[in-house]
């Protein structure tokens, strides 16, 4: 019984290693969550608390990340006539989303992870490698923890090209 339970621990996280961002939990014992990363500043504007890591690619202060966070989620409510309450949530610009652990495949790794609290309704933390991919990882939280890529091309794909700050990822999405 205990072997089988590991085996399914194991095939669930092989599952969300090559799954794309928004699978992961923060709960489970998936590795490529970092709860105790260190983190250098944080700030907190509207309902988005943002952190940033200490080691991130950046020299500008919290504040000016959260500003353009919120520019993000005033675009994405301009667009699509709501955004998401992130109250609950946690947003992190960190050094690397999966570390060593969960390349996309061809060495790259996720600009992005929405990471769902246990039950999928509690909040969680989204981890931005930078920023210009909130609006994708803000449209998952948008659909909600058991939605994935389907139908984002070429509607959501179509909408991040006309806006200059945001990541355009139809590579990714429209394949
Ligand atoms: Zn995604």
């Amino acid at each position: 019984m205990k072997t089988i339970s590991a085996a399914i621990l194991l095939a669930l996280l092989i599952l969300l290693a090559l799954s794309a961002c928004g699978g992961g939990t923060v709960g489970s014992a998936n590795a490529d969550f970092r709860p105790d990363l260190v983190i250098a500043s944080e700030c907190t504007g509207e309902d988005i608390d943002m952190q940033i890591e200490a080691g991130a690619a950046t020299s500008a202060p919290c504040s000016y990340w959260l500003g353009r966070l919120l520019a993000i989620k005033a675009a994405y409510s301009a667009r699509w006539g709501h955004a998401p309450d992130f109250s609950g949530w946690r947003v992190r610009l960190v050094r690397t989303v999966d570390g060593p652990n969960a390349p996309m495949g061809g060495g790259r790794y996720f600009a992005g992870m929405t990471w769902w609290g246990v039950g999928g309704e509690t909040g969680g933390v989204v981890d931005l490698v930078t920023v210009s991919a909130f609006a994708h990882e803000m449209h998952h939280v948008d659909l909600g923890w058991n939605a994935g890529h389907e139908g984002w091309c070429p509607v959501f794909t179509d909408w991040e090209k006309t806006e200059p700050t945001v990541l355009v990822d139809d590579s990714y999405l429209c394949k």
